[in-house]
């Protein structure tokens, strides 16, 4: 089947070589199985090598490289890392008992996951508490913290994937299965049907029901339907059931899931605003105020280092809510027809650019400066001075001086802002019955954090993290 006529796309599939990679079964065990290398050699890592993290791969690898190259790679390409993730991997393969072959018998209770959750309420409260945990246990600078970390999230993932059924554990529970969802509208990738209509008339679905050429959609999306990036993890299970070939994988213009959306919800739009409170926070604690916050704080109430930042925390998470609650507030007097929980999730969407700009400002300056850290424990992960490739003499320096950092960053928070400016403008205009006058307290509530990370960028760094 040709794809509709779509302006500014490109359907991948229409090319041979790229439709029979999506239809392999065997393709997305190929590209997970290095995933799954990489987290043993980090979990090995993380409990036999030297416990320093400087000369960790487990510490590395994971804090500095891959959480970077994550936010960056869900910019770019989606949920790309999705398709790869070693964790989904080792839970499928638990409860397939199979690891790319079609089964029908699956190891697991394939227990529905109970209506009231099946929203990301848990996964922002794993998000949280992973987040606070990082700071609490120091698991970005303990290897060993790092390995029982990965062993832990495992061992969820595989209980998860024993009790309930397909990939729940990634749809409702995964730490980061919010931030990828929301991160990823902005990406210019996109799988969707190709003709709703096609959908709409096919009887069979066996995207949703399956086949025997694979698995229903593991994390019950519906292609007919789908308008915005946010759950598909590009699994390419629809694509090898679908058997009107009516998949298709386009390339498309940034940030376009803002400019189509219609549907919104609320638990999303709670976990836009907690995102970006918790991201100001990972910035705010590495700066030179955050030292003279938290002194007047403790010599004012009395109380310890960590019960005050644990305050700040939670303050953090809650502040852009309750500020962006004011904004709506203000925005239902410009549009009083319109409910208070319409505005609030509709226009939440359009701060999904500048907050993911201001975490890949955040994650670039890590991987800028202390990304070359990998190259000597790559030839001697465990610090126990071997030199696989040697290079384990090599002494790491920042990739670029602390000047051409902070233009970077700026630029992207000043892209960040055009995009969610254009977001929020396309938002009013075709949910809100273009009145505009509604948008500028949404505008101003983005600017104000817009400028902080501004001021932010600019202070001097104390603490890495
Ligand atoms: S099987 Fe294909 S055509 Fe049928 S509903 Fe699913 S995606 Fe649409
Ligand atoms: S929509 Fe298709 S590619 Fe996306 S998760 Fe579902 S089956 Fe996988």
């Amino acid at each position: 089947m040709k794809s509709e006529t779509k302006p500014g796309k490109y359907d991948l599939l229409e090319n041979d070589a790229v439709r029979s990679i999506f239809k392999s079964r065997r393709t997305q065990f190929l590209i997970q199985l290095p995933g799954v290398l990489f987290l043993v050699i980090v979990v090995l890592a993380g409990f036999y090598g030297i416990q320093n993290s400087n000369m960790n791969f487990a510490s590395i690898s994971i804090w500095v490289i891959w959480w970077s190259l994550l936010i960056i790679s869900l910019a770019l390409f989606g949920r790309f890392w999705c398709l790869m993730c070693p964790f989904g991997a080792i839970g499928d393969w638990v409860q397939r008992r199979s690891f790319y072959k079609r089964v029908n018998d699956t190891f697991s209770l394939n227990r529905r996951w109970p209506a009231r959750f099946r929203n990301l309420s848990i996964a922002a409260v794993f998000f949280l508490v992973i987040t606070w945990a990082d700071f609490q246990f120091n698991l970005v600078n303990s290897p060993l913290n790092t390995a029982y970390f990965i062993v832990a999230l495992l061992g969820a993932v595989v209980i998860v994937s024993i009790i309930f059924e397909r990939r729940s554990f990634c749809r409702y529970a995964c730490p980061i299965t919010g931030l990828a969802g929301l991160y990823s509208m902005f990406a210019p990738f996109e799988l969707r049907s190709k003709n709703r209509e096609t959908c709409k008339t096919c009887m069979e679905k066996y995207c949703i029901s399956g086949n025997e050429k694979g698995y229903p959609c593991p994390v019950f999306e519906y292609p007919g339907t789908m308008e915005k990036n946010t759950h598909c993890i590009l699994c390419t299970e629809c694509a090898k059931t679908c058997h009107k070939n009516n998949i298709s994988f386009n390339l498309r213009s940034f940030a376009r899931d803002f400019l189509t959306l219609s549907r919104t919800r609320t638990d999303e739009a709670l976990f836009v605003l907690v995102l970006l409170g918790v991201t100001v926070f990972q910035t705010l604690i590495m700066i030179r105020p955050w030292t003279g916050l938290t002194t007047d704080l403790m010599i004012y109430t009395g109380a310890g280092y960590d019960s005050v930042r644990f305050i700040l925390f939670i303050a953090a998470a809650a502040f852009p809510v309750m500020v962006y609650s004011a904004a709506i507030g203000i925005s239902k007097l410009f549009d009083p027809k319109v409910m208070f929980k319409e505005l609030f999730t509709g226009y939440a969407y359009s701060i999904i650019p500048l907050g993911l700009m201001m975490h890949l400002s955040h994650n670039l300056r890590h991987l800028l400066e202390e990304g070359t850290g990998i190259i000597p424990v790559i030839s001697d992960p465990f610090g126990s001075g071997w030199n696989l490739f040697g290079s384990s003499g090599y002494a790491p320096v920042p990739l670029l001086d602390n000047n051409n950092i902070l233009l970077i960053q700026w630029l992207l928070v000043f892209a960040g802002l055009g995009f969610s400016i254009s977001a929020g403008r396309g938002i009013s205009r075709r949910m809100f019955r273009g009145n505009e006058a509604g948008y500028i307290p949404v505008l101003v509530f983005v600017f104000i954090f817009f400028v902080f990370n501004l001021w932010m960028s600019g202070q001097p760094v104390m603490h890495k993290h």
